[in-house]
């Protein structure tokens, strides 16, 4: 049964709106609206063919940003309903939270934000934001999807001061100013930032045994997944059995994950009794409230330092995302060098702004570049890997 909505959450009828006004839906709230644009997005389409860490055709059982996303909504939504939380916006914040993702997962990131260094860098959790606000063109009237506030200020997980500042000039009082306050967002927004970290660290873990990658006896010296190991043997010996192992596994992560949300359920309940927050405004003034308990959080940071020793730093993924940082850096240096080697609407873009900037010599080679980054940012691993193929006759990651 649903809650009725906590007084901190926040409603759809008291949002604080679109950037370009429209008329309410007959049927559906503020924030369900917004999930239904996000649902219907390029962008969130393209998350299927997407590396979370494993490479988008290194397996067909792999995580990929769509499944990882749909993951998240649905730890987020399970919390957001227990604490009375509003699920629809939970659901589109996390449906959405990845789309400014690269192909490649991280080391796509981090390769894009080398080539950007001269040119204001390269950050996903902003790049998400410009997807939903600028990117998407499927409005006749506005750039964007036209999300509302709470919306985009999930979407706006991290912000470095710089480009809050360019966002607070862009929008006074919007979704930047709170980095400059330095303010929380509201309770809906915490929690995804939570669920991701539940999620990954979950579906890391078996995606990383099924890969052969990590090993269960490795897994051991992890305390969060070996107490439910050794519960689940514990109930059920039968699964000590060689050929048990992926029950054994599904069963231990199950429980973990069960563990992790009802921490958070507990720890925030507590939280917000201590605090009574009144409204999301007053949340937005408190520190952060949703969280786990003191010793999840210490056991989620020491599951944390394994996998990214263990599993992202393991040779096999290096030596991928190794290759990765090759197609995008060199993607990069080819549509720099050639516009003409990009969809017409992105060599429009360029000389667009070309013109908007005569006289202003200096910004012209940064605006490319950045039309540039978005083109690359939005595509998929496998689009990525054709186009370095067709531009450098090198076949990579194949
Ligand atoms: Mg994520």
């Amino acid at each position: 049964m649903n809650m009725p909505l906590a007084p901190y959450a926040c409603d759809p009828a008291k949002s604080r709106g679109r950037r370009f006004a429209q008329a309410p839906a007959p049927t559906r709230t503020e924030y369900q609206r917004d999930r239904d644009r996000i649902v219907h997005s390029t962008a969130f389409r393209r998350l299927v063919y997407k590396t979370q860490v494993f490479l988008n055709h290194e397996g067909d059982l792999f995580r990929t940003r769509l499944t990882h996303s749909l993951e998240v909504a649905q730890l987020g939504r399970s919390v957001a309903r227990t604490l009375g939380l509003n699920e629809d916006l939970v659901e589109a914040i996390a449906l959405a939270h990845d789309v400014g993702h690269t192909p490649f997962g991280h080391a796509g990131q981090d390769a894009l934000n080398d080539c950007m260094a001269n040119f204001g860098g390269f950050e996903h959790n902003l790049q998400s934001l410009r997807v939903v606000d600028h990117l998407e063109e499927r409005y006749p009237e506005f750039d964007g999807l036209n999300l509302t506030f709470e919306t985009r200020e999930g979407i706006l997980k991290h912000c470095p001061r710089r480009q809050a500042e360019a966002l607070e000039r862009d929008e006074p009082g919007g979704v930047g100013r709170r980095f400059l306050d330095r303010q929380q967002p509201s309770l809906e927004a915490q929690l995804c930032n939570l669920a991701d970290e539940i999620a990954y660290n979950a579906h890391d873990i078996d995606d990383g045994v099924r890969s052969g990658l990590l090993t269960l006896e490795q897994l051991q010296e992890v305390a969060l997944f070996d107490q439910y190991r050794l519960q689940t043997l514990a109930e059920f010996p039968q699964l000590a059995d060689a050929h048990q192992g992926r029950r054994l596994l599904y069963e231990s992560i199950r429980r973990m994950l069960s563990s992790q949300v009802y921490d958070v359920i507990a720890a925030t309940r507590a939280a917000l009794e201590a605090a009574r927050p009144h409204d999301v405004q007053a949340v937005r003034g408190m520190a952060p409230l949703v969280q786990f308990g003191p010793v999840m959080r210490e056991q989620s940071r020491t599951l944390k330092a394994f996998l990214l020793q263990q599993l992202y730093r393991h040779p096999q993924v290096v030596h991928t995302t190794g290759q990765a940082q090759v197609v995008v850096q060199e993607l990069f240096a080819a549509y720099l060098r050639c516009h003409n080697e990009m969809p017409q609407r992105y060599q429009h873009r360029i000389l667009q702004a070309g013109g908007a900037l005569a006289g202003h010599e200096g910004d012209a080679p940064g605006v490319a570049a950045r039309v540039v980054a978005d083109y690359i940012a939005g595509m998929t691993d496998r689009f990525a890997l054709r186009e370095h193929e067709r531009l450098t006759g090198k076949r990579l990651l194949t």
